[in-house]
């Protein structure tokens, strides 16, 4: 069988770096799975159906060819074909992932991928569900929680790094809607598992969170 880290939480809780290089330093894979949602809701704008009809998202979406390449320091992205890792990090695709999300067809779809891109590997899986949903058995849990602050305030300096214009009232206002949209969602909300081990981030440095991490998977 596989084995399994699963690394659930909300937006800007340090979840994605700490997962890949937790990865890396366990000498696992490290599979995105906000990558394969930011992936088919690429599809969704492309094809400009309304973010109302969720029977013309499950059909786009179940059309829709959604790859990641994994590499030991993060994934690329491929929606039929193309890659389309810089374009899935757009505000027009982060503003329209949480309805996307929220249609079942579009979970069954990619929750079959993840399961299968894991078999029989050691993964470690970040998503929102993971632990709960796609992988109820996982070896290890985890979910990472900040302060809305603290999470506002790390977002806001990856866009400043990475050259995006960010206000930061602005990104909290986004990360606290995203939220608020993911947590009470009807399939799959997002929620620490009952064996989850919820590790608070808002006062920890990075270094700190994988070694917390780290040895939680000696344990
Ligand atoms: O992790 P990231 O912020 O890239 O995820 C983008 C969005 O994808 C989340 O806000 C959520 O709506 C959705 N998602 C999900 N289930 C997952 C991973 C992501 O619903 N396992």
């Amino acid at each position: 069988g596989s084995r399994v880290i699963a690394i659930d939480g909300p937006a800007g809780t340090g979840k994605s770096t700490v997962s890949k290089l937790l990865a890396h330093r366990v000498g696992a894979r490290y599979l995105d799975t906000g990558a394969m949602y930011r992936a088919a809701t690429l599809a969704v704008l492309n094809a400009g159906v309304s973010l109302d009809d969720s029977e013309a998202i499950a059909e786009v979406v179940a059309a829709a060819d959604i790859q990641l390449d994994i590499t030991d320091d993060g994934a690329t992205a491929y929606l039929d074909g193309a890659d389309v890792s810089r374009e899935i990090r757009t505000d027009a695709v982060t503003n329209a992932v949480s309805a996307v999300s929220a249609v079942p067809l579009v979970r069954t779809k990619l929750v079959a991928v993840q399961r299968r891109e894991a078999d029989g590997a050691f993964v470690v899986v970040e998503g929102r569900d993971i632990g709960t949903v796609v992988f109820p058995d996982a070896d290890l849990k985890v979910f990472l929680t900040a302060s809305p602050e603290a999470r506002a305030l790390r977002r806001h300096r990856q866009n400043l790094a990475a050259g995006r214009p960010s206000d930061h009232a602005e990104v909290l206002a986004g990360v606290n809607r995203r939220d608020h949209l993911d947590s009470t969602r009807a399939v799959s909300p997002l929620r620490p598992a009952v064996d989850a081990v919820v590790v608070d981030t808002s006062d920890l440095t990075l270094e700190q969170v994988l070694d917390t991490l780290d040895g939680l998977t000696r344990d």
